[in-house]
């Protein structure tokens, strides 16, 4: 099988009206995200900031859980966090993680491919998969242009008309779908 990353991106990221902005880092995408990689068996979980003080605090809140206090209270905590890693931006990413192919997500992406060809795919040989979550509005337009596949929108059977889920629920739901067991 393929080796999977995940990277939440805070920047670019679009603002209400669709301009390039920096996100900050929320607590809780460290923690959830970095548990839902660990489930599904990601190599590794980067969060993408171009901040130093924001890359500072996320190893800061891993340090916390892999060898402070709270690695001896939740000692299985520890390792979800190990997986997390920080990169200043994408870019700085792909130079750590060499060739590898971007898959983009979105609530209203035009997918290039089915989430059964995108599970097939994984099970397959081939270069690493980097799979990119955005936060705020979503992945910049030059993201999302620059990825070899976006996958198709999580949604209901039914169309309700609203899909805007939470990063960490698409994280959640995308790494099922791609590697969830039957
Ligand atoms: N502030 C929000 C939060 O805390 O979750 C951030 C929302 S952010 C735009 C949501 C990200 O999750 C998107 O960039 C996308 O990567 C993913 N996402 C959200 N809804 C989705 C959907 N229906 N299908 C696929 N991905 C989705």
């Amino acid at each position: 099988v393929r080796t999977l990353y995940l990277a939440l991106v805070h920047y670019p990221v679009l603002n209400q009206v669709g301009e390039n902005v920096t996100a900050t880092i929320t607590n809780l995408d460290v923690h959830d995200i970095a548990r839902s990689c660990k489930t599904y068996g990601a190599e590794a979980y980067y969060l993408i900031h171009p901040v130093e003080q924001q890359r500072t605090l996320v190893r800061t809140i891993c340090e916390h859980w892999t060898t402070g206090a709270s690695a001896a209270r939740i000692p299985d905590r520890k390792n979800a966090l190990a997986i997390v890693r920080t990169a200043s931006s994408l870019a700085e990413m792909y130079s750590a993680l060499g060739d590898v192919e971007v898959w983009v997500t979105s609530a209203k992406a035009t997918p290039s491919l089915s989430w059964q060809d995108a599970r097939t795919a994984l099970t397959g040989e081939g270069k690493p998969v980097v799979l990119l979550f955005g936060t705020s509005w979503g992945l910049a337009g030059s993201v999302m242009q620059s990825a070899q596949h976006t996958l198709p929108a999580l949604r209901g059977e039914v169309n309700t008309g609203f899909n805007h889920l939470s990063v960490r629920s698409a994280c959640a739901l995308t790494l099922d779908r791609l590697r969830g067991a039957p």
